[in-house]
């Protein structure tokens, strides 16, 4: 760092993604992508016309996929922000409602944290119970910015609407943001209950259920009153946030929906097969709603199985966080990918013996 850096920048600690290596080909199984490409109609929506019109801005209201999101959710267009990505969405959020703190679990995304850091906003990190579940008691009534993921991660584990609902009910004077990065995997999400609360903001992506990480591509649904602000603060920063191609791939995937619902049911059989598969394994696995899974075995610790999966090719997640470090999460790919994965686990487990 040079010695020019904004000193609460340089004191910060940011963000460490999942590793995206190039020195070999893995089965990549790190990062919650999805292993299915985009719908072939998505694929023919990229075409040269299309990059020839780069050297256009992009549309900077995002009309033609606010139309489209908003008629898949029986909205209005402005209860919709599209941003690069449902980071940039959550950074917006902690900018906007951040001035009287922000509330979190401890183990959830690493990146709220950072936000919070970064933005100079107080952070209230609210531990998970020992068997990880979210008490949302524990979020009643604090009166200040919460962010809950839900379906959480890395634990895969979801709360009900009925909790989101206490948690809206008893902060009426505060944000409360809902990532539902996960939720197509069989969660249940909490826009319908925009309907009752004008506290209530849903954060998505289209980086997993939709096989558009490399695209960045998130949004966020909300009253129009919250959906104005996410606004202003993109016009002050950086109006043309999501590209022209982007937004195009974007609004050929909304209409691409049944593909991807077949997909996600794809994901959530192969899901249930792997967890199974782990358990007989004599694994401990956490009952996922997402794409991904979230083991420990008392055979191997998470750090040494997670060298031993990448030395044989195969790359799982692992936090050195003490009280998650047992654990690896693994990305639910296809049958193909989970059955070397769970060879390679085999013979690793027996060569420990
Ligand atoms: N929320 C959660 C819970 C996530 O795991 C991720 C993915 N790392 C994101 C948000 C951000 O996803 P993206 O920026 O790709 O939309």
């Amino acid at each position: 760092m040079s010695i020019f850096l904004n000193p609460p920048i340089e004191a910060m600690t940011a963000y460490t993604p999942g590793e995206q290596p190039r020195d070999k080909a893995y089965i990549k199984l790190n990062t919650n992508e999805n292993p299915y490409p985009p719908a072939p109609s998505v694929i023919a929506a990229m075409n040269a016309a299309e990059i020839e019109d780069l050297r256009l801005y992009s549309d900077p209201t995002a009309k033609v996929l606010k139309e489209k999101l908003a008629a898949l959710y029986g909205l209005k267009p402005e209860n919709i922000y599209v941003g690069n990505g449902s980071d940039e969405v959550l950074y917006f959020l902690f900018l906007a409602y951040g001035q009287r703190g922000a509330a979190f679990p401890d183990i959830s995304y690493g990146f709220y944290s950072v936000f919070a850091d970064f933005c100079g906003i107080e952070a209230t990190v609210i531990p998970l119970e020992s068997d990880f579940t979210i008490d949302s008691q524990k979020y009643h009534g604090l009166n200040r910015f919460i962010v809950i993921a839900n379906p959480n991660a890395p634990t895969g584990l979801s709360i009900s609407l009925g909790d989101i609902e206490g948690i809206l009910r008893t902060n009426p004077d505060a944000v409360v943001a809902i990532d539902e990065a996960y939720v197509d995997f069989g969660g249940e999400s909490a826009y319908p209950l925009m309907a009752k609360y004008e506290n209530l903001i849903v954060v998505r992506t289209f980086s997993k259920s939709r096989s558009m990480a490399g695209a960045r591509l998130g949004y966020a649904l909300g009253p129009a009153a919250l959906i104005a602000d996410l606004e202003k603060i993109k016009y002050a920063t950086n109006p043309y946030n999501v590209n022209r191609l982007t937004m195009r791939l974007g609004e050929a995937t909304v209409d691409a929906e049944p593909y991807y619902q077949a997909k996600c049911a794809a994901i959530i059989r192969t899901r249930e097969e792997t967890a199974k598969a782990l358990k007989a394994l004599g694994f401990e696995v956490l009952p996922s709603r997402t794409n991904f899974l979230f083991a420990k075995s008392d055979k191997i610790g998470g750090g040494e199985l997670y060298r031993k999966l990448k030395d044989r090719g195969i790359l799982v997640r692992h936090f050195s966080n003490p009280r998650i470090c047992d654990y690896v999460r693994i990305t639910v790919g296809t049958d193909e990918q989970m059955a070397a994965c769970l060879d390679a686990i085999r013979a690793i487990l027996e060569e420990s013996l």
